[in-house]
């Protein structure tokens, strides 16, 4: 969601006049797109901006900050940046930022001061985004989440649910499909609550995907559509039933499940049982017999005990998921669990985060082994970040393959590849 922000922020910015540098030390204007969904990229965020108001000792510069920030932190990031506004004030920054260059000529900080009010504007959606790539792009469908999870910063720094027209969704993927981009994210806090908040007037979650579907159909193009984040509340088998049905809609699923616990999930306010997730899974395993499946743990939950844990690490062995997000708790100002001790260790929290990363390892390795020997199709990305003779590709499944020997011509194309080698979160293979 930050990449897909900060692709709209930089069209609004180069309209003015701007130029992208990828050399920070030279840039006039310089922000960042916050996440706020644990405090270690928060830190970052202050580190950053202390260091670039060093810089303004000897130069101008013009700081801004946006995407998801809690109130505690807008109120230190106020005194911090010239610039602090939300996506849905996008359209205004060139205001914004030709104000802050007056104001600073004075020396003066310059603050903006109605971040208090509730806002579920949108228009920033209509702002035409520079892709960063071309062949892969990111769509926001929906903004915000009504979940409450008590662990969790969203629904405080992204408001209230909020989907944008399917009409206007529909509109920049058959865009993106017209020119020839290859691998589509469909992007929402809680992307299948999809239309939840405008009920009889706009689509279902699994209607707006069978009509991306049926474009895909119609284009008689090559691509690949995916989605995240769902919850396992609004995972409805006839989302699974359109996923079966339509060779561009991506057999992969990210099913967070945060942990494999009743107790703990109820203390979570998921609002499902372990069960219900498992007839999620079983219902993939029946109509997407392919597809790959990746998930979200957290691990260190206040009060979690070793029983608890043991309980996610169970889950994860039954379900052999192909990937999983394991993140150590962090308590949230202003979400529900901060007022609750915060009474694992993180040195327990490592520890219980090493002891499911090795069962991620073991169970991805098994489903990683099965491929090898095989042909499948693959887009590929770029050149691998660790070995610098091989191209990096994603399977359909999103599983990582590296391939040796291939001409870097062929980046952002779909091939196909024999599976040479399997290891833990990767293969090896080489062109067909
Ligand atoms: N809407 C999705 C998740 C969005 S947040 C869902 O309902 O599952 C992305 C991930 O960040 C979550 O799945 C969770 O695993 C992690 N996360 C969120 N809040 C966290 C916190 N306070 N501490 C640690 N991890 C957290
Ligand atoms: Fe956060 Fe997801 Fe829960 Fe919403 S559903 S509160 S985004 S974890």
């Amino acid at each position: 969601m930050n990449q897909s922000d900060s692709e709209r922020i930089r069209s609004v910015i180069e309209g003015m006049g701007y130029e992208l540098t990828k050399i920070e030390e030279e840039a006039d204007l310089i922000g960042v797109v916050a996440c706020s969904v644990r405090q270690k990229s928060i830190d970052k965020v202050y580190s950053k901006i202390q260091k670039w108001n060093q810089w303004k000792n000897n130069r101008s510069l013009i700081t801004f900050v946006s995407g998801c920030i809690l109130p505690s932190d807008e109120a230190k990031f106020l005194k911090l940046f010239d610039l602090i506004f939300r996506m849905s004030e996008l359209p205004e920054l060139p205001t914004m930022i030709q104000q802050c260059g007056v104001i600073l000529e004075f020396s003066a900080h310059h603050l903006f001061d109605d971040l208090e009010r509730e806002d579920d504007r949108t228009d920033f959606w209509q702002v035409e985004p520079t892709y960063s790539s071309r062949f892969e792009a990111f769509v926001p469908i929906q903004n915000g989440c009504d979940k409450f999870c008590t662990y969790c910063a969203v629904p405080y720094t992204r408001g209230r649910e909020v989907s944008r027209s399917s009409a206007a969704v529909l509109e920049e993927v058959e865009t993106l499909v017209e020119n020839g981009v290859k691998s589509i994210t469909l992007l929402g806090q809680n992307v299948n609550s999809y239309g939840l908040d405008k009920k009889g007037e706009e689509l279902s979650f699994a209607e707006l995907f069978r009509a991306v579907g049926e474009l895909g159909k119609r284009s008689g193009k090559e691509f690949w559509v995916y989605f995240t984040s769902p919850h396992p509340r609004d995972m409805t088998r006839d989302v699974i039933e359109v996923i079966a049905q339509y060779d561009c809609l991506a057999k992969q699923i990210h099913l967070p499940v945060q942990s494999g616990d009743e107790e703990i999930l109820r203390r979570m306010n998921r609002n499902h049982s372990i069960d219900a997730y498992r007839k999620i899974v079983s219902d993939i395993r029946e109509l997407l017999p392919t597809a790959t499946l990746f998930t979200d743990i957290i691990v260190g939950f206040s009060g979690e005990t070793e029983a608890q844990v043991e309980a996610s690490a169970k889950l994860m062995e039954e379900v052999g998921f192909n990937m999983a997000y394991i993140a150590k708790y962090s308590p949230r100002v202003g979400a529900l669990s901060a007022s609750w001790e915060d009474d694992i260790s993180l040195e327990q929290k490592g520890e219980r985060l090493a002891k499911l990363t090795k069962i991620l390892k073991r169970t991805s390795l098994a489903c990683n082994e099965q491929m090898v020997g095989k042909t499948y199709r693959v887009l590929i990305e770029r050149v691998d970040k660790r070995m610098k003779e091989a191209l990096s590709a994603r399977t359909e499944g999103r599983i990582l393959v590296r391939i040796l020997h291939a001409p870097e011509e062929l980046i952002g194309t779909f091939q196909n590849v024999r599976i040479t080698s399997a290891a833990n979160l990767s293969l090896t293979g080489e062109l067909v």
